[in-house]
């Protein structure tokens, strides 16, 4: 029987069911807290993310993974007090968002330290609590991978093949040379998100169809960051286009390789976000599937069949 890692124990693969593979609650730089506009009571933020897991979880949702890295204002006690008042299988991750987002204090530590660190919030917990990681956050620095990325890279390939957890990235750009990098360490594609496919500035379906055949997962992983909305974000994609993108990859016969998810910041830091929630997933993601007379058991393999695959340990 297989397991994943949430931040309040383990739990068996079949109680996944409906799950969000890339989410946030909050999400800042470093430096965010200086704009007081941005600055919100923790009250609030929890009052804000119970609601929309709770409005996810009366449309089926079950799993919400949150992929808010080291350094960008993860904070495992948040997500416990969150997961405790929701009943949503709740997961954290260690990692980065990319190279360009770490602190000083990470520039000059070896691979070796990267991989130790990752592999201790996987196996110990994360901070000082014993809330395990159950996933790796990695991603591409603006201009392409740069050589911080790619140590990251490194570290979070042989971490996840020494864990079993899987890897799943911030951006499509490089998606070649990200699995190269991953695979060099003895990681299979299969065990990898590229992200970020379908955000607006990166659209490229030869991409997707390459990455798909490499056996690693396509992230359709922004819905609901659509240009109809205001404030538009630059990664922001029209609803129906997005839709266009994903169906294509299931006509080529690619189910089996679509990570969704919503991307949505429960209480973005420091930037402004349209109105966005992971319930969106259900509200509006799922339907445009069924009106494009996609059936049942495709749409339940990308919100419960794949993710469980890409989330369940791998026995070493
Ligand atoms: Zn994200």
């Amino acid at each position: 029987m297989g397991v994943i890692n949430t931040v309040l124990g383990p739990i068996p693969t079949e109680q996944l069911g409906i799950t969000a593979v890339h989410e946030h609650i909050n999400f800042g730089q470093n430096g965010w807290y200086l704009e007081s506009d941005f600055w919100t009571p923790i009250s609030e933020t929890i009052a804000r993310a119970e609601q929309q897991l709770a409005d996810y979880r009366a449309l089926g949702g079950r799993t919400y993974v949150d992929l808010t890295g080291i350094g960008n204002f993860r904070s495992v006690e948040l997500y416990r007090v969150i997961a405790r008042a929701t009943g949503i299988n709740f997961v954290a991750c260690t990692g980065f968002w990319t190279g360009m987002g770490t602190r000083p204090f990470f520039w000059d530590k070896p691979v070796e330290y990267l991989t130790d660190l990752f592999v201790k919030e996987i196996t110990v917990g994360i901070d000082d609590t014993a809330a395990k990681a159950g996933v790796i956050k990695v991603g591409v620095s603006h201009g392409g991978l740069s050589d911080m990325d790619k140590k990251i890279y490194t570290a979070a390939g042989r971490a996840a093949v020494a864990t079993g957890v899987p890897i799943l990235t911030h951006l499509s750009t490089d998606a070649m040379t990200q699995l190269d990098i991953l695979e060099a360490q003895g990681l299979s594609p299969e065990r990898v998100v590229i992200g970020h496919a379908d955000a607006g500035v990166d659209i490229d379906r030869k991409r997707d169809i390459a990455v798909a055949q490499r056996g690693a997962f396509v992230g359709i992983d922004n819905i609901g960051y659509e240009t109809e909305k205001t404030p538009r974000v630059p990664w922001a994609q029209a609803r129906k286009d997005r839709l266009r993108q994903l169906l294509d990859l299931l006509e080529a016969g690619y189910v089996k390789n679509v990570a969704v998810s919503a991307d949505a910041d429960v209480q973005p830091l420091g930037w402004k976000s349209p109105p966005h929630s992971v319930a969106e997933l259900l509200t509006r993601f799922a339907p445009d599937l069924r009106e494009e007379g996609v059936d049942e058991s495709m749409i339940d393999q990308l919100l419960v069949g794949n993710p469980a695959r890409l989330l369940t340990i791998q026995e070493a």
